[in-house]
């Protein structure tokens, strides 16, 4: 339909995840959809790549995340019987810190408020199941059971693909340059022009560049994340069968950290920390990362001792962060027909099923399924007017 007078029922702007998975939503309801990528695909210079994520039902004290993530899962099953392919493995998500770590005892009372199996042990436990953690005797550590690892890049493909099938229009390769809001919404590239009903804007870490343009102003941040993958010596612990994916916020007082089994390189554990620079995304690799490596490295050579003390594999990827660390989903304050997608904060991807379906209906007209009162852009400007 390029440069021609017909219209799409929405324009989807951007193919990470989240634009891949609501655009395939709006192609399995019949509605004529464009999804535009800046990229040829694959890329792996925003967010959405590489081979795993961590997935799990507890959210701490933020249950609107766990109610969401029930259908999330609901949907991922879906998605694997359509493209024939597992997406995801059930190996567990431990997390663990001190006796007083709010993040270990919130998620513990999340999961009893959701009936969500789990097990609670001590470091004795710990050290029997997964003896190549060696962290303080008075930590607890609670396994999720229901958590895991999505298989990334074949759920973003698995979407690309089904949202084809169902007669989407992708196009790669093909920068939006200009939005023109109004009752119809129009895209320039440098090669067309394409009309919408509505567009959904889902542009990872280009939000904090690009939303400006158009008026909203919501404080993103771009950080340049440093992703190890560690080579055990002597034994092989860290497959999936034998070690479950894992979070701790504040077991060293010095960073958030948290790992994958050996999923993606053969043998490789990938172990990351949970922060880094600030960035530009299109100035992403001129930015030093040397003190996310030192305190890593002295991570790895303290609590996992049986690792490498080096990295065999170092990738980048990049979180988006609101200040509260929620998404933004929510329409444009002017133009009713503009749905941003924003603010992903590192953990977007598990949730991506369902926020494609919520962000499918406000591109609609629909009611939304969940309350979207944490996900508001005017929650930053409350206390400032
Ligand atoms: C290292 C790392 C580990 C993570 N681990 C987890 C985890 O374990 N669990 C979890 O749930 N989440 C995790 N996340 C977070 C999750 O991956 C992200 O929240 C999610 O991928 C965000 O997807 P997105 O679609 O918003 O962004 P992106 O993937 O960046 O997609 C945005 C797309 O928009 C395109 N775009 C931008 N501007 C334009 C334009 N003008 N025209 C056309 N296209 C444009 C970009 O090229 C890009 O492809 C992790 C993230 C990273 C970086």
């Amino acid at each position: 339909m390029a440069n021609s007078r017909e219209i799409y029922d929405v324009i989807v702007v951007g193919a990470g995840i989240e634009g891949s998975s609501t655009a395939y939503h709006l192609a399995k309801a019949g509605k004529q959809t464009l999804l535009l990528e800046q990229f040829p695909l694959p890329h792996s210079r925003g967010s959405s790549h590489g081979q795993s994520r961590i997935t799990r039902k507890a959210y701490g004290a933020k249950d609107f995340y766990t109610r969401m993530m029930f259908e999330s899962y609901e949907l991922t099953t879906e998605l694997e019987k359509e493209c024939g392919k597992q997406l995801f493995i059930n190996c567990g998500t431990l997390v663990f810190g001190r006796p007083d770590d709010p993040f270990t005892s919130c998620t513990e009372e999340c999961l009893q408020r959701f009936g969500v199996p789990f097990d609670k042990m001590d470091s004795v436990e710990q050290r029997r199941r997964y003896p190549s953690m060696a962290f303080p005797d008075d930590f607890n550590f609670i396994l999720d059971k229901s958590g895991g690892v999505l298989r990334a890049d074949k759920m973003l493909q698995a979407f690309q693909a089904q949202f084809v099938r169902f007669g989407g229009v992708l196009r790669d390769g093909e920068p939006m340059v200009d939005l023109h809001p109004g009752d119809e919404v129009t895209v320039r590239t440098r090669e067309h022009v394409y009309r919408g009903r509505s567009v959904v804007l889902a542009l990872g870490p280009w939000a904090a560049t690009f939303l400006p343009s158009i008026g909203v102003n919501i404080p993103l941040e771009p950080l340049k994340i440093t992703v190890c993958y560690w080579k055990e010596s002597g034994s092989d612990t860290f497959c999936s069968s034998k070690f479950p994916t894992f979070i701790t916020e504040n077991a060293m007082g010095d960073g958030h950290i948290y790992g994958l089994p050996a999923e993606e390189y053969p043998g490789l554990v990938k172990i990351c920390l949970h922060t880094g620079p600030r960035i530009d995304p299109d100035k992403r690799d001129a930015v030093d990362n040397q003190w996310v490596m030192d305190k890593i490295k002295a991570i790895i050579a303290t609590h996992f001792p049986t690792l490498e003390r080096e990295p065999r594999v170092v990738e980048t990827c990049i979180y988006t962060n609101t200040p509260d660390y929620d998404f933004v989903l929510d329409h444009h304050p002017v133009w009713k027909n503009v749905v941003i997608a924003a603010g992903f904060s590192g953990h977007g991807f598990k949730l991506a099923p369902v926020v494609g379906k919520v962000l499918s209906q406000m591109a609609t007209g629909q009611k939304p399924s969940y309350d979207m009162s944490p996900f508001r852009i005017d929650r930053f400007f409350k206390n400032k007017l």
